[in-house]
């Protein structure tokens, strides 16, 4: 549909991905460490040793002129508070699988001329134990593409203590989620607004229903996908809540909803899984049914006056000054009737 049409490419994996044995602390997720700004960093949620490791690894392998890595919060706070990696090296690997060392850390600082190197992955390993939690800015890289930051930084914290039967299920589920966030956060993202970079995703054994979401918490009821192992886009529908991350109570909820699901059924979704509303339920459905009959609505106002229009409803959600009248401004006509001209389209089908 239009502009949400998503590339074949971005349907693949990540450009970029982050592992680490360290835990996050807090809201300062890995990703922090590789999204072009000195400000934002990754903490970890204890002091590192020797056996941690913290990787960056490239989809498609790149050539390295330089790299940089800075350790320390961009605060500068006292000791023991700093986050600066007392001792360690920066290694480099062609293959992500064996690493020689690049640089070694002095006063928190890593830096190697690798005059072109083909490189996969870049590693950052503590030499001995540290005293304080790590902090690091950033991986600074001049290579050949360049590697694209994380622009939409996001870290998924999976709790399937529950189920461990389903832990190969909800991994699966876990990675979706952070490989399209960045995609939704894209399309209903603006200037300004940051959305969370964590969500908790966690898997409830006895809990009725199929998922909700509060905040950046998003709880799934471990039954319903067990019964349903394709439905990860109930997920992906949850994880689109929290890029909406309406603070407004006065958003009604059949537009919360199908905004949600109109980027759920029409990016995530592949084609031959888009919503359509059978010819003998057309009399019946209204714009407030939700999910599916709102989100095919959305495509077809998309479609048949306004290419940018739920981004546009979006973001009038996500200030709280959505009114009905906006239909008016957008299209020239009112909510009622071009629900009536969308109804009269699945006719003529
Ligand atoms: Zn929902």
């Amino acid at each position: 549909v239009g502009d949400a049409a998503v590339a074949p490419e971005q349907k693949t994996t990540r450009p970029v991905v982050i592992e680490t044995s360290l835990p996050t602390a807090r809201d300062n997720v890995a990703p922090l460490a590789f999204d072009g700004k000195l400000e934002t960093f990754f903490r970890s949620d204890r002091a590192p040793n020797s056996e941690d490791r913290f990787t960056l690894a490239v989809a498609k392998p790149v050539k390295v002129k330089r790299v940089e890595v800075l350790t320390g919060r961009p605060d500068g706070a006292d000791a023991p508070t700093t986050g600066v990696l007392e001792a360690g090296v920066l290694e480099a690997s062609p293959d992500g699988q064996k690493f020689d060392q690049v640089a070694t850390f002095e006063s928190g600082i890593a830096k190697a001329d690798l005059g072109g190197r083909e490189i996969k992955a870049l590693r950052i390993r503590p030499t001995r134990d540290g005293t304080t939690q790590l902090a690091i800015r950033e991986i600074v890289l001049d290579s050949q593409p360049p590697a694209p930051v994380f622009k939409y930084p996001i870290e998924v914290h999976l709790d399937a203590s529950e189920v461990p039967e389903m832990k190969d299920w909800c991994e699966r589920s876990k990675e979706i989620v952070e490989e399209w966030y960045p995609i939704m956060a894209e399309y209903l993202g603006e200037e300004g607004y940051t959305p969370p970079c964590r969500i908790n995703l966690t898997f409830r054994k006895d809990m009725k229903g199929i998922a909700g979401t509060s905040r950046a918490n998003i709880t799934c009821g471990a039954g319903w996908f067990k019964a349903h192992p394709d439905d990860y886009g109930a997920i992906v529908h949850e994880a689109i809540h929290v890029v909406q991350n309406y603070r407004s109570r006065g958003n009604p909820g059949w537009l919360v909803e199908g905004i949600a699901d109109y980027v759920r059924w029409f990016m995530y979704e592949p084609p031959e899984k888009h919503p359509r509303i059978r010819s003998d339920r057309v009399d019946r459905i209204k714009y407030t049914d939700s999910y599916q009959t709102t989100a095919a609505f959305f495509a077809w106002l998309v479609q048949a006056y306004d290419k940018d229009l739920v981004k546009k409803l979006n973001k009038a959600c996500r200030k709280g000054e959505y009114k009905p009248g906006l239909f008016r401004e957008f299209t020239g006509k009112d909510l009622d009737t071009l629900f009536e001209e969308f109804k009269q389209s699945l006719r003529k089908k």
